[in-house]
């Protein structure tokens, strides 16, 4: 997830120290632009902490999180002390932040089946992603909106708001510029009281999207605890080499641990919300699970382009629910047992791990088989 929230270079700090809340504790140093943020990421961070201990063993070492109100507010901060003082950090967008823009882009695509955006360079809002087939829109991915109803479109708010107070029922012109072309298209606005079935579901959609892309910290503090957690055990920390932070190595995790374990460690810490997700993700793929072979081997499919959207989830779910299974036949801290031998053995073959572990066969293929069969009857709810 989201490398989008690493801003490498900030100009000069601006806090505003007293309308920040703060928080040191052994493992976390947090910083919020209010106190509604601050229980937030609080209680998120806490989670995963306690996660942590259960497959680890013992406390994460600190990291620093920071909640921005904006990205603007995130891009002019300066991170320098954090990497001269070797502390893993985190910067994370508010909470506030992901419901208002999120929502605010998202609201009407529930009526025109199309979700909005601003595209920061051109400051021209277009369709981002159609959200149903079926809703009966004559929009298109890509398209830019230049006007409703003869009024220029210049932002997502006034978007909303114009839309808003048009009635239901009546017709809506929308001039949009398509491949270079401008059109006209119109639609009917339906009513927002009296949501059909398909509109009903995309609403649910949008909503479900929101609250996971703010749990997505959960997953992204995962990746920091263990990469503090690697270097604590070298004994030498990733912001040594270059002032960089580990992802711009080409990893997501720590760039001396591959990437399937990073997602192990990530997906087991995160917030149920997105597991229960990935579990049923899964157990729904039939034929498109990813073979172990490649799947020890390959690099982290977000790097590569959009097409693999979907390879990108299944890795997700996989390494949540292989992890899950070994756990189950094993117990938690084999976690850190991996991550142990990861972290100092020099030559990790999987295969050799898991001849250790009586209960799962280390061949491959069948581990492949046993795992798969233990997904087709996963229960998807379970907090293990
Ligand atoms: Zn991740």
């Amino acid at each position: 997830m989201t490398a989008l929230f690493f801003q490498q270079d900030g100009g000069k700090k601006q806090d505003d120290q007293d309308k920040i809340q703060s928080v040191d504790s052994e493992s976390f140093e947090l910083y919020a632009p209010n106190e509604h943020e601050y229980k937030i990421a609080k209680k998120c961070l806490d989670y995963v902490v306690k996660k942590f201990q259960k497959y680890f063993g013992e406390k994460p070492p600190k990291i620093a999180v920071r909640i921005f109100s904006s990205p603007q507010e995130m891009a002019k901060y300066d991170f320098t002390p954090y990497r001269k003082k070797k502390i893993i950090f985190l910067p994370w967008m508010s909470s506030e932040y992901f419901e208002d823009v999120m929502f605010e882009s998202s609201y009407p695509a529930v009526e025109i089946g199309a979700m909005l955006a601003k595209n920061p360079k051109s400051g021209k809002i277009y369709v981002v992603q159609m959200v149903s087939g079926d809703v009966g829109t004559s929009l298109e991915q890509g398209d830019i909106i230049n006007s409703l109803n003869g009024k220029a479109v210049k932002s997502m708010k006034q978007f909303r708001q114009d839309y808003e107070k048009i009635a239901p029922q009546s017709e809506i012109q929308l001039k949009i510029m398509r491949n270079g072309k401008q059109q006209v298209l119109s639609i009917i606005k339906s009513n927002p009281d009296a949501l059909d079935d398909t509109q009903a579901r995309v609403k649910e959609n949008i909503i479900t999207r929101i609250s996971k892309t703010k749990d997505g910290l959960s997953h992204e503090a995962g990746h920091m605890f263990f990469i503090a957690y690697v270097d604590q055990k070298r004994g030498r920390s990733v912001l040594d080499k270059d002032n960089t932070m580990p992802n711009a190595t080409g990893h997501y995790g720590h760039y001396l641990i591959p990437d399937w374990f990073d997602e192990m460690a990530a997906t087991l810490l995160e917030y149920p919300s997105l597991q229960v997700e990935r579990r049923a993700q899964m157990k729904g793929l039939t034929d498109k699970k990813i073979s172990f072979e490649q799947f020890f081997s390959m690099k982290h499919p977000s790097f590569n382009s959009k097409e693999n959207d979907m390879l990108t989830h299944i890795f997700y779910a996989e390494a949540l629910t292989l992890a899950e299974f070994l756990i189950e036949n094993d117990e938690p801290v084999l976690i850190k047992k991996i991550a142990d031998k990861l972290i100092h053995g020099k030559k990790f073959e999987i295969e050799d791990f898991l001849k250790e572990i009586k209960s799962v066969p280390s061949d491959l293929e069948e581990l492949e088989e046993k795992w798969g069969k233990w997904v087709s009857e996963l229960e998807t709810q379970k907090d293990m």
